[in-house]
């Protein structure tokens, strides 16, 4: 089986291997206060930094999930007021999760528009995006979030969610304050992690509110995080999978650009198909990581039936796109053997 779904996704090839190497060591069964296992944290860090571009001088956490960092960034770096800025269904989630805990605001923009900076305003203390909105297989290009961030004012702070970009894509990561994601996508690991990576200025807001009420309070998992620990027992086979996982990984740059010329020949392909279209038109807003192809509902049914008979699962439209639509992963553990079945499976089918 070959899975195109975008999370949990493909795994990366040499995963059972990893993970033997895990148990093998005995750090599964380490204490995490431990010397071994501070360590092993020291070294992930460093594998983080160099394979994902993340500064010297920004903070990375670990924790369970990236709708765990939703909570944690309302909870821990909000003060008066969060704006989400969406175009499909995970960001339109977060800002439903956050609206809960502290006061939000939102914009609904059109997948077929970018994102509309005129809608930043100093008023909000944290602004909330969505990099890869793997609902509709858009982007915000790195290049706008530089533009992007380049309008914070001094007590705001810009955070993204990159879950289905981190790791393929070559992110702007000085030009954020707060970036998430787990990694069961882009990353080709089994779910149950994420990354949460925090800039001197996320960290001194988040010290300057201290909030510290709950188990994951900011606060909390700063205290630990310094000491090269963790705020609780972590999921120490995820992190030495995703540890192995990068230091084999080339640079993020080469995973970019092939990952870029796969779209573009992905693209291609779908360009003159008579039974689907693609779900976004406009060139600049395509996902690199991601394709959202659209139909009737009769088609996409078809499609997705006839290529699990050929042992290719395509990933389900996703919110209002469900029925009409279907998705194909990008990501740095598919080869290019997999998209030449696909290819081959799909040319008799569009
Ligand atoms: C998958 C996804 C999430 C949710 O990830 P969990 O690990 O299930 O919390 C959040 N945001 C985006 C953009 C996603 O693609």
């Amino acid at each position: 089986m070959i899975s195109f779904y975008p999370g949990p996704s493909k795994l990366e090839e040499n995963i059972a291997e990893y993970f033997k190497e895990a148990a093998d060591s005995g750090l599964l069964a380490a204490n995490h206060r431990s010397e071994v296992f501070m360590d092993f944290i020291t070294y992930t860090k460093v594998a983080i930094r160099q394979k994902l571009n993340v500064p010297e001088d920004y903070e990375i956490a670990f924790v369970s999930s990236a709708t765990e960092c939703w909570e944690i960034i309302a909870q821990s770096f909000v003060k008066n007021g969060s704006l989400h800025l969406y175009n499909g269904a995970f960001g339109e989630k977060w800002h439903a999760y956050a609206s809960k805990i502290k006061n939000t605001q939102h914009e609904y923009f059109n997948i077929e528009e970018p994102i509309p900076l005129e809608k930043i305003t100093g008023k909000q203390d944290v602004v909330c995006i969505t990099q890869n909105e793997t609902s509709n297989a858009t982007e915000i290009h790195p290049d706008l979030i530089r533009k992007l961030y380049s309008k914070m004012g001094d007590n705001q702070i810009l955070a993204i969610d990159a879950t289905s970009s981190l790791g393929g894509r070559n992110l702007p990561i000085a030009h954020g304050d707060i970036w998430f994601a787990s990694v069961q996508k882009c990353l080709g690991l089994p779910p149950g992690l994420a990354l949460l990576i925090c800039s001197p200025k996320a960290v001194a807001k988040a010290e300057k509110l201290g909030e510290n009420k709950h188990y994951n309070s900011f606060k909390n998992i700063l205290k630990n995080l310094r000491q090269n620990q963790t705020h609780n027992t972590p999921n120490i086979g995820g992190i030495y999978m995703l540890k192995r996982v990068l230091e084999e990984r080339p640079p993020i740059e080469e995973i970019d650009e092939k990952l870029n010329e796969r779209m573009n020949d992905l693209l291609s392909f779908f360009e003159f198909s008579r039974k689907v279209k693609y779900l976004v038109k406009s060139q600049e807003l395509k996902s690199k990581t991601l394709l959202a192809l659209s139909s009737d509902p009769i088609t996409v049914g078809i499609i997705k039936r006839q290529a699990l008979l050929v042992n290719i699962i395509l990933g389900n439209g996703y919110g209002i796109w469900k029925t009409q639509s279907f998705r194909i992963a990008n990501f740095p553990a598919h080869n290019n053997n997999d998209f030449r079945k696909l290819k081959d499976f799909m040319g008799a089918h569009i």
